[in-house]
């Protein structure tokens, strides 16, 4: 990715961060998906997607969501049920922890999936199982982690093997000790 922006910033190419609020309940994929296709269709530039924002709009979020209101909010639908991000980063150690945690729960975790939707990737397919090479594959699906995945699993609680993300997300940010643990795990499947 490094060379890409470097190329382009050599043709002079502006390179714009973006991040699109979403408050409609519009799912992160969907999201995504737009965002997308928003570059290939008109834009010359890479649109990207800042750390910083994606944590304040969780924030954001957060501030607005009472502890009442929250199990019939549109923010529980938009990513699962598991505790607002203001919860979370009182139980994260620092600012780099609540970053990657809000790549995440957003799914914007650099991968050879979420880049090529950026045309920053040539393959967005793993090789060994032909599904897109996302956050979701790598934590759930990718064989070579495996091993790391059955630790993690155990530490978690989680009983069965084929859980969809948000329920890992449900079972790794559900605590402290947990989401701890979760975060510790996160550089053995070589994400950090
Ligand atoms: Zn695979």
């Amino acid at each position: 990715m490094a060379a890409k922006i470097h190329i382009r910033k050599n043709l002079n190419q502006k390179i714009a961060l973006l991040w699109v609020p979403s408050h409609s309940g519009v799912s992160w994929n969907e999201k995504a998906d737009s965002i997308a296709k928003q570059v290939s269709d008109f834009s010359p530039y890479m649109d990207w997607i800042a750390s910083e924002d994606i944590l304040s709009h969780l924030k954001k979020q957060s501030f607005q969501i009472t502890e009442e209101n929250y199990h019939k909010s549109k923010y529980q639908s938009l990513i699962g049920n598991i505790p607002d991000f203001l919860t979370i980063s009182k139980w994260t150690g620092n600012r780099v922890q609540d970053r990657l945690i809000a790549r995440i729960i957003s799914k914007t975790i650099t991968t050879p999936g979420l880049l090529s939707r950026f045309n920053l990737h040539p393959d967005p397919l793993c090789r060994v199982c032909n599904e897109i090479n996302d956050i979701s594959h790598i934590l759930l699906r990718y064989q070579k982690y495996a091993s790391v995945r059955v630790t993690l699993w155990r530490k978690l609680n989680i009983v069965s093997a084929n859980i969809t993300y948000d329920v890992l997300l449900s079972h790794a940010l559900v605590n402290k000790n947990h989401l701890l643990i979760f975060v510790q795990t996160l550089k053995y499947f070589d994400i950090d």
